[in-house]
């Protein structure tokens, strides 16, 4: 018997909240969630899941000009925003309804309604007091607005599934993940877009050839950029917003998208209280069992700010259920995380940049494959693909690969496993092409 009311407590039902009250569940915990909102959270609400069937509603646009080349004849070719937005947001629906029933299934209560820690193992849950002996944070992220006058006449990616109308002129503010998602979608469905970026190139981070590549081909398409551009504020005009710059002329647009990062849900739930610290980018601190300062609250997800993708918190929140619940301790491994931008073309990497294993390991060798796919040779589409492989010179290990290119993701995902495991070039080579793939150039390249 226990004094508290759960075993359990988990704030937030997305991804990691939800995989964590399932496994714990699973593991015999009497289990509780809160969530506020939607059960499902960013990635299945308004995140991943709705963004990827935007990219497929979007990238039709391209394939049916394309089509032409292969032969077929598409006459009275339209495009309905409403119907691809009420699909997505019915698949939504359809997704969160899993989700509940995942929960329900594993008798985990649960509370729409926002928590608030009381003390320590205490929470106000909607007026009511509940207790548990065990609380999980798993309240994820939110966009961030940046904190110019007028900013509240942009809209953030929480908004952006939920359209009225299609804009006929898009400022998408960033240079990140979500600012090239959304230029790709919106471009091909014919908005006239401008990202404008306070740095000098768009995805920090990311390997300097993929987003010269990324850049090179969306310029080709017709999508503007401005670099180096510091915004001011933000007016409100009779049919859409002026955004004003400190050098420069403002641009006009029907509709402003801030996709300038995201921060982590920590306001208002009561942390003092409970006495969670917080790191110094304003993430709850955790240590690598994800337990916070507070031994018995433990926090994963986009809240603890380690890396923001969904793999990673329901990895955290199944390690964290595993190792309190279940007797079986096990810790997430950040090694070799693969990651997709799906961007219009797509990117994926894995591992180390060019950069990285240079500064970490000395002496590197670099492979590349710069090409045409076949499909876009005949559709007449000048696109090219380029794939990196990152070489180990001392171990002959495949250390990063990245690629961009049609499907990148899906491939670069094979590529993981193999990385992951440690291959080397040479095993790469040993491996047989599958002709005629786009993927065949990992194991041919010289
Ligand atoms: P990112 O961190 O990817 O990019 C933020 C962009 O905004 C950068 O270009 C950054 O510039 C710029 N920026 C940051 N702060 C300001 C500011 N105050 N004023 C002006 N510009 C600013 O954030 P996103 O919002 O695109 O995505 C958030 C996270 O969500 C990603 O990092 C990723 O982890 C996750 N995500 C993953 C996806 C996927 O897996 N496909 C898709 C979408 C999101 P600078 O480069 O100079 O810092």
């Amino acid at each position: 018997m226990t004094d508290f009311d759960h075993d359990l407590f988990v704030i937030g039902a997305g991804s990691g909240g939800v995989r964590a009250a399932r496994i714990a569940a699973g593991h015999g915990a009497n289990v509780a969630v809160a969530e506020e909102f939607r059960v499902g959270g960013t990635c299945v609400i308004r995140g991943c899941v709705p963004k990827k069937l935007l990219v497929y509603g979007a990238h039709f646009a391209e394939d049916l000009v394309d089509a032409r080349r292969f032969g077929w004849t598409l006459e009275g070719k339209a495009f309905d925003w409403a119907t691809l937005r009420d699909n997505v947001l019915a698949e939504v629906d359809r997704l969160n309804g899993i989700y509940l029933n995942t929960l329900e299934n594993h008798k985990v209560t649960v509370y729409p309604e926002r928590a608030v820690f009381l003390d320590p193992h205490t929470l106000d849950v909607g007026g009511k007091r509940v207790t548990a002996k065990h609380i999980l944070i798993a309240t994820g992220a939110q966009p961030l607005v940046p904190t110019l006058p007028g900013a509240e006449h942009g809209i953030t990616s929480n908004e952006v599934f939920h359209l009225e109308a299609l804009p006929k002129r898009l400022i998408i503010a960033g240079g990140g993940y979500i600012a090239n998602e959304f230029a790709g979608v919106f471009h091909e469905l014919g908005v006239e877009v401008t990202l404008i970026n306070r740095g000098d190139t768009i995805l920090r981070g990311w390997e300097p050839a993929l987003r010269d590549r990324l850049l090179t081909i969306s310029m080709t398409k017709g999508l503007n950029f401005k670099f180096n551009c510091a915004m001011d504020h933000v007016e409100k005009t009779g049919d859409g917003v002026r955004l004003h710059v400190k050098d420069g002329d403002p641009i006009d647009a029907d509709l402003l998208l801030w996709a300038v990062g995201r921060r982590p849900n920590v306001e208002g739930l009561g942390l003092a209280a409970a006495g969670v610290e917080l790191d110094d980018r304003g993430a709850i601190r955790v240590d690598a069992d994800s337990a916070t300062n507070v031994p018995h609250i433990h926090a994963v997800g986009d809240v603890t700010d380690r890396i923001q993708l969904t793999p990673i918190a329901i990895r955290e929140g199944h390690a964290f259920a595993d190792s309190v619940f279940g007797g079986k301790p096990w810790r997430v491994d950040y090694n070799a995380v693969p990651s997709a931008v799906f961007s219009n073309p797509p990117l994926g990497s894995v591992g180390l940049t060019e950069a990285q294993a240079r500064n970490n390991l000395g002496s590197v060798k670099i492979f590349t494959s710069d090409f045409r796919p076949m499909r876009n040779v005949l559709a007449g589409r000048n696109e090219r693909a380029l794939y990196k492989l990152v070489v180990d010179e001392a171990t002959d290990k495949v250390v990063g690969a990245h690629m961009i290119g049609p499907d990148a993701p899906e491939i670069l995902q094979a590529v993981a496993i193999a990385i992951k495991a440690g291959l080397t070039k040479a095993q790469f080579d040993d491996t047989v092409a599958l002709h005629p793939t786009m993927s065949e150039e990992l194991v041919l390249m010289k």
